[in-house]
């Protein structure tokens, strides 16, 4: 740990303008769920530059490159995401991308900082062991961790460990957030068609109307957080868009329905597509009407580690000069999901959430058109992602 912190002040600087230089290259042109060509071609050749082994394709547009310190040790995986989202950016940054496209949840830091991490290891190497950089597509909903793993990123070398961070700007500069157990929520997707034979606006007896009936089932399934399910176990109930109707003198034959359910619990994830399907049909049923309800488990919760957990607060602890345990803040949530879910399902390790509030002025939520992060983060990230390698490496 030692001699990376000594690196890092002698090339602090260097490093933090080559992330914030990336960043913005990144951010400018961003790529949305498998479609990051650009981006991957850009840190494939980053990486080969450093004259690691590079595979390109890992879950089509994923990229993975691995760190042979040539010594046999342990594995770790070190793991960014890639991909942009559908919004029109609205920052006025002078690096805003103008495709349509956005950069709004941060991953453009997440691959400069996995990359900056990449300089600092092979600045100061590991003894032993591998390190396996995992640039993923497709984390906003899209499968891609699941694709880079059924692609073998998991395999030869089979990682003894796996790590992530994503900047938070809910969190100040410079602290960093982490969770002993379930640290970010199930998520699931729900589609709920509430039907009848449809009819005269004039003659709602004659028919059975679908508008009201849809009305009930969205008020009906907040119940299930309320009243069917233990309020000391957390959940979330959103219906999210409700479409029907064509005009005033109609009663529609169809209203749809859409929404999702987070969770942290396993048994509260496996209870809530059957109370979902339950709730909607009884709902449209007392109505009169039909509910055929889809549901869909999008990603499990992300589970850390309590061993790795432990390991990522001593390592920011002891990384930052100014340290002291107030800077790690040891019971971090959110009900967001995110797809590293997969990683930690089939190996130990953690998830981290790194402090990058804006510190000029206001600036929107992830996944606002006037999102942006504080980029003095990015040094921290990769200090931070480095660290955890370099601690597994040296057990
Ligand atoms: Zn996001
Ligand atoms: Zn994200």
């Amino acid at each position: 740990m030692i001699p990376l912190v000594k690196a890092l002040a002698t090339g602090e600087k260097e490093v933090e303008a080559g992330a914030v230089r990336l960043r913005r290259e990144i951010h400018a042109r961003p790529e949305t769920a498998f479609e990051e060509i650009e981006t991957a071609r850009l840190v494939a050749d980053r990486m080969r530059a450093r004259s690691l082994a590079v595979r390109t394709g890992v879950g089509r547009t994923g990229v993975a490159a691995v760190l042979d310190t040539g010594r046999p040790g342990k594995t770790v995986l070190l793991r960014a995401d890639m991909d942009a989202l559908p919004v029109v950016e609205k920052t006025g940054l002078a690096f805003a991308a103008t495709n349509g496209k956005m950069h709004a949840c941060g991953h453009d830091g997440h691959v400069a900082a996995l990359d900056a991490a990449a300089d600092l290891l092979i600045l100061d190497p590991p003894a032993k062991g591998h390190v396996v950089f995992a640039f993923q597509p497709g984390e906003e909903g899209a499968g891609g961790a699941q694709a880079m793993i059924a692609d073998g990123v998991l395999d030869d070398p089979r990682p003894d460990a796996v790590f992530g961070v994503h900047l938070w700007t809910a969190l100040p500069l410079g602290q960093v957030g982490v969770a002993p157990d379930a640290m970010m929520a199930a998520v699931d997707e729900f589609l709920i068609d509430v039907t009848s034979p449809g009819g005269h606006a004039a003659s709602p007896h004659e028919t059975r109307d679908t508008i009201v009936a849809a009305a009930h089932v969205v008020t009906a399934l907040q119940t299930i957080v309320a009243r069917r399910l233990s309020p000391l176990l957390p959940a979330v109930v959103s219906v999210t868009s409700m479409h029907g109707g064509s005009a005033f003198n109609i009663l529609p034959a169809s209203v749809t329905l859409r929404g999702t359910c987070r969770s942290f619990d396993a048994e509260v994830a496996d209870r809530l597509p059957s109370l979902v399907r339950e709730v909607a049909e009884h709902a449209a049923r007392s109505l009169g009407c039909e509910a055929r309800t889809v549901y869909r488990k999008i990603n499990p919760a992300v589970v850390n580690d309590p061993h790795e957990t432990e390991r990522v607060r001593r390592v920011a602890e002891a990384l930052s000069p100014r340290a002291s345990p107030a800077r790690v803040t040891a019971s971090c949530r959110t009900m967001g999901g995110e797809d590293f879910s997969e990683f930690l399902l089939r190996v130990p390790g953690a998830f981290a959430f790194v402090g990058a509030a804006p510190a000029t002025f206001p600036r929107g939520p992830h996944h606002a058109p006037d999102f942006d992060f504080d980029e003095r983060a990015l040094p921290h990230a990769a200090l931070l992602l480095a660290g955890f390698a370099r601690d597994v490496l040296a057990d």
